[in-house]
This record gives structure tokens, C-alpha cells and sequence, in this order.
């Protein structure tokens, strides 16, 4: 039985903490007497006590946990560890299976964009696009929206983060950003808790950067003039394409 996940949805889906820790339970081997009976994954976690977990094979997130955490029905560190060992079969992961980025930062590798390197991001944005979509659900499941919008953003993250500093990238950066900022403001995204418009504005700050390494970028800043958008991220940047 293969799960309906891999390891990189259970990365970015989990987020920061709880996923070094979760890779961390797995790769110190502490996920034992693993078993997959009617889809469904579980198996005895060995933490400060012994926990006996299961989750889905469908949902990574669906399952159950006998500790502190899992008692309140919420993902545990544990369940994560669960679902990666199904997910990698319990083999080694890679170092970029592993790595997090929760907030795009500056590659700092001045240089251009390959054609590959343009064609890939492109595609992989377009996915990433997905993610971050209208509300219409029941209020019970909002949680589950939130996490959605947040799986998108680190997703997002990943990819800027491997972008070459150009004018090019940050084209593709800045057309972006605008696509979120008409999905905020008019597209029906419910970002109550601020995770879109957080990541907003951490892809600023390495645009910022972009700038300082390489100048030709603030050429492309001023797509961004004469442009209204939800709050004004786009001022900084004008900013230093004015001086
Ligand atoms: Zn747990």
C-alpha cells in the first residue's frame, strides 16, 4: 500500500515546528512496529513515552495520537513521523526532502535564469497558484482552508528561494505577487491570520535584496507604479526604484 501523499506534501502542508521534530523522531529511527492494515498506516512512536499512532493513507492528517497533542486533535509531531516513514517507505530522506523554507529568502546566486530553470518555476507557480483559492466552506472546516493557504506560501517559499538574483526572477516574483494581491482583494481568499500577506511581504524583503545585489532589477519594480493593491506592499519597492 502506497499512500495518496509524499514527503514533500507532508513538509510543506505541517510546517515549522512540527516537522524537524517529526523528522527528527524518524530519522533517530523511533517510528517502530510499523503496520498497514485497510488504509490505514500505524505504528508505536517512541517519544518520552511510547505512543501508539495511526494516520490514513488517504490524509496524512487524519489519524490519531494518544499524546498531549493528538489528545486535543490536533497533527502531532508524531502522526508527521507516521506519515513520513509510509510516505519514504522508511527509507533515508534527502537533504532536500528535509529542508524547510518557510518564508522566501534571496538565493543570492547573481546570475541569469535558464530556460529550464524559467520553464520549471513557471510550472511549479502554477500549481503552487492552486493552493490559494476562495473560501466557500462550512466554518468547522476553516482550519483546514488555513492550512491550505499555508502549504501554498511554503511551497511558493521553496521556489523563490532557488531563483537566481535577475531581472527575470524578479519579474516572475513581482507578476506573482500580483497575482496573489487579486486574489486577496477581490479572488475571495480568506486570510484572516495574515498567512498570505506574510509571505507578501517576506517576498519584498528578498526583492529588496535582489536589488542590492543586482540594480537591473529595479527596472522591473516599475511594473509595480500607479498600481493599487491591498496594503501598499508594493511602496518599498517603488521606493528604491525612484532613488
Ligand atoms: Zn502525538
Amino acid at each position: 500500500m502506497v499512500p495518496a501523499y509524499d514527503v514533500p506534501k507532508i513538509k510543506f502542508a505541517t510546517g515549522n515546528p512540527t516537522w524537524s521534530r517529526a523528522v527528527y523522531l524518524y530519522e533517530l529511527g523511533k517510528v517502530t512496529q510499523c503496520k498497514k492494515t485497510d488504509g490505514i498506516f500505524s505504528a508505536v512512536v517512541i517519544g518520552s513515552n511510547s505512543y501508539e499512532v495511526w494516520v490514513s493513507s488517504e490524509k496524512f492528517d487524519v489519524g490519531e495520537c494518544n499524546c498531549y497533542v493528538g489528545q486535543k486533535e490536533e497533527l502531532c509531531k508524531h502522526m508527521v513521523a507516521v506519515a513520513i516513514h509510509a510516505a519514504a517507505a522508511g527509507q533515508p530522506l534527502s537533504e532536500t526532502d528535509k529542508e524547510m523554507q518557510s518564508e522566501p529568502l534571496c538565493s543570492g546566486r547573481i546570475g541569469p535564469l535558464s530556460k529550464d530553470e524559467l520553464l520549471s518555476t513557471q510550472s511549479a507557480i502554477k500549481v503552487v497558484m492552486k493552493f490559494i483559492k476562495a473560501y466557500r466552506g462550512p466554518s468547522r472546516m476553516w482550519f483546514a482552508y488555513q492550512g491550505g493557504l499555508a502549504e501554498g506560501c511554503n511551497r511558493l517559499s521553496a521556489v523563490f528561494s532557488k531563483l537566481p538574483v535577475c531581472e527575470e526572477a524578479a519579474r516572475m516574483v513581482i507578476q506573482t505577487l500580483l497575482k496573489l494581491d487579486k486574489k486577496l482583494c477581490q479572488g475571495g481568499v480568506d486570510d484572516s491570520d495574515g498567512t498570505v500577506g506574510g509571505f507578501i511581504e517576506s517576498a519584498v524583503k528578498m526583492l529588496e535584496q535582489f536589488a542590492a545585489l543586482e540594480p537591473s532589477c529595479l527596472g522591473q519594480f516599475k511594473i509595480l507604479e500607479d498600481r493599487e493593491t491591498c496594503f501598499d506592499w508594493q511602496e518599498p519597492l517603488l521606493k528604491l526604484a525612484r532613488e
